[in-house]
C-alpha cells in the first residue's frame, strides 16, 4: 500500500509539534504535519512519519484523550510501527491532566506493557537527573515554570507527576544506567516492567543519552516525551532497512512567485528581526487604532503595497510595536479586542497576498501563525529545511504551490526574514 508511515506522532500543542517533525526531518524522515486531527479524505505524499498537531495540553482531560485516541486510529491505519505522544519540554501539565492520562490511554490502546517517558532536551537546557526535570540550572519547580498561569510546576519529580496524573505504576530509569548505554537500558526497562511499571521515566543529561534511549526503544510502540526522545529514533528506522541511507527529507521543491512576510507579533526578538528586514524591502505598519475593522485595515495596507506587490518585489506587514504603544491601544480597544483585530488583519493579508501570487510566506507570532494557517485553510504541512533552531520552512498540501515559515516570536536570528527567504525559490 502506498504512503505507509513508519513512526506515528501525537502532539499536544502545535509549535511542540513542529519541533519534533523537524527533528525527525533532520535525521532522514520526510514528514508531514497534520493542523488537527486528519480525516479520511487527507491525503498524504510519500513520507515516514506523521505529526498530528492537537491543541489538547489545557483542554479537559476527556477531550485531551478523546481527540489522541483518534489520532492514534488515523496514524494506525496509516501503517505506523511506532508512536510518539510529543509533550513540552517543561512537562507542561496539572495534576488532572493531560500527561499521564493521555499516556495512559495510549499505552492501554495499543496493548503495551511499558513505555518510556522523558522530556530532556539539553539543547534546550532541559535536563533530567534522578527523575527530577531541570530547566537549566534549576529545578523545575525553581524556574519561572513554577508561575505559570494555566500549568504551574511546582513538583519537579516526573515519577510523582506521572504517578499523581497515570493510573499505573510509574518508576524511575536512573542516569546510572542509561549513561552505561543501550544494553543497560534495555536490561533496566524489562526489569521495570516485569516489576509491573507502565511508564519508565528516563534520565537524560546529554544528546548521547536520549540516542542511547531512542536505540534501546527500537521495540517500544509508545514513547512520551520532548522533541529531543526523537532524536535517536531515525536510526533505528535506517537500521531496520527502512529509510534510505542519503536521505533528501527536506526537499520542499520550488513555488515560484513572490514573497511576503507577516509579523504581529512584539517579542522583542521579533522587533529586531521587523527592524532589520525594514532595511531590505518594502515595511507597511499595521495600526490598529487608524481603523476599527480588520477589512478596512487589511486594505488600507495592501494599498500601500500595491506597487511593490505588482512589481513581485518582497513587502513586510508589520504589527509589532513595543510595549509602551501595545499598552496603549490595549487600554482604547481592550485586550482581547486589540489581539483579535490585528489577527484578523493578517488573516485577511494572507488570503489577499495569495490571491496576488505570493508563493512563500513567513510569519513571525504564536496566535498570528494560527491566524494565519486557519484563513489559508491549511490541512497539513510537509516539513522542510531548518531556518533557525526549531524553526523550519514547511510546504502546504494542497493545490496551491506555497510554501509557510512560521515561527512564535522569540525564535530566530535578527535576519531571520531575509535568511529565510534565501532559502528557498
Ligand atoms: P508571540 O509568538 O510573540 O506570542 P503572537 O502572534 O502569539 O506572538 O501574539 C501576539 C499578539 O499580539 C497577537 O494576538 C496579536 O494580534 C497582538 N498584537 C500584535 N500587534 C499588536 C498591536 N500593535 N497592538 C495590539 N495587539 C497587537
Amino acid at each position: 500500500m502506498a504512503n505507509r508511515i513508519l513512526l506515528g506522532a501525537i502532539a499536544d500543542d502545535f509549535t511542540g509539534a513542529t519541533d519534533l517533525a523537524n527533528i525527525l526531518v533532520r535525521g532522514g524522515m520526510r514528514t508531514v504535519q497534520t493542523i488537527g486531527i486528519p480525516t479520511a479524505d487527507t491525503g498524504l505524499p510519500e513520507c515516514d512519519a506523521v505529526v498530528v498537531a492537537l491543541k489538547s495540553r489545557t483542554i479537559p482531560v476527556g477531550e485531551a484523550v478523546a481527540q489522541s485516541l483518534a489520532a492514534l486510529e488515523w496514524l494506525k491505519a496509516r501503517g505506523a510501527r511506532q508512536f510518539f505522544f510529543k509533550v513540552c519540554s517543561t512537562f507542561d501539565s496539572t495534576d488532572a491532566g493531560n500527561i499521564g492520562q493521555v499516556a495512559d490511554a495510549l499505552l492501554d490502546a495499543l496493548g503495551e506493557k511499558i513505555a518510556v517517558v522523558c522530556p530532556a532536551y539539553p539543547d534546550n537546557r532541559r535536563t533530567v537527573f534522578q527523575g527530577h526535570l531541570f530547566v537549566g540550572e534549576a529545578l523545575l519547580s525553581d524556574s519561572p515554570m513554577r508561575n505559570h498561569p494555566l500549568t504551574p510546576m511546582t513538583d519537579a519529580s516526573l515519577v510523582r507527576v506521572m504517578g499523581r496524573q497515570s493510573r499505573h505504576p510509574v518508576g524511575l530509569l536512573p542516569w546510572s544506567k542509561v549513561g552505561a548505554g543501550e544494553t543497560a537500558i534495555n536490561e533496566e526497562l524489562a526489569a521495570l516492567a516485569a516489576q509491573g511499571v507502565r511508564h519508565a521515566v528516563v534520565d537524560a543529561v546529554r544528546d548521547q543519552d536520549l540516542y542511547a534511549i531512542g536505540a534501546a526503544s527500537r521495540n517500544l510502540r509508545l514513547l512520551t516525551g520532548g522533541a529531543g526522545l526523537a532524536l535517536g529514533l531515525p536510526q533505528n528506522f535506517r537500521e531496520a532497512g527502512l529509510l534510505p541511507v542519503e536521505a533528501n527529507a527536506d526537499a520542499l521543491g520550488t513555488v515560484g512567485g513572490a514573497a511576503a512576510g507577516l509579523a504581529g507579533s512584539c517579542s522583542e526578538a521579533t522587533r529586531a528581526q521587523v527592524a532589520d528586514m525594514a532595511r531590505r524591502c518594502l515595511a507597511v505598519v499595521i495600526d490598529p487604532l487608524v481603523a476599527d475593522d480588520a477589512a478596512g485595515l487589511a486594505a488600507a495596507a495592501l494599498g500601500k503595497a500595491a506597487g511593490a506587490l505588482s512589481r513581485g518585489e518582497t513587502v513586510l506587514f508589520y504589527s509589532s510595536a513595543d510595549p509602551a504603544a501595545i499598552a496603549a491601544v490595549q487600554s482604547r480597544l481592550g485586550l482581547e479586542h486589540a489581539a483579535s483585530l490585528v489577527e484578523q488583519t493578517f488573516a485577511l493579508l494572507a488570503q489577499a497576498l495569495v490571491a496576488q501570487n505570493v508563493r512563500r510566506l513567513v510569519v513571525a507570532g504564536g496566535e498570528t501563525s494560527g491566524a494565519v494557517v486557519g484563513a489559508l485553510g491549511v490541512k497539513a504541512l510537509a516539513i522542510g529545511p531548518q531556518i533557525d533552531p526549531g524553526v523550519p520552512w514547511t510546504r502546504v498540501l494542497g493545490p496551491e504551490p506555497l510554501l509557510l515559515a512560521l515561527k512564535s516570536g522569540n525564535f530566530g536570528r535578527t535576519d531571520f526574514f531575509s535568511r529565510a527567504l534565501d532559502m528557498v525559490q
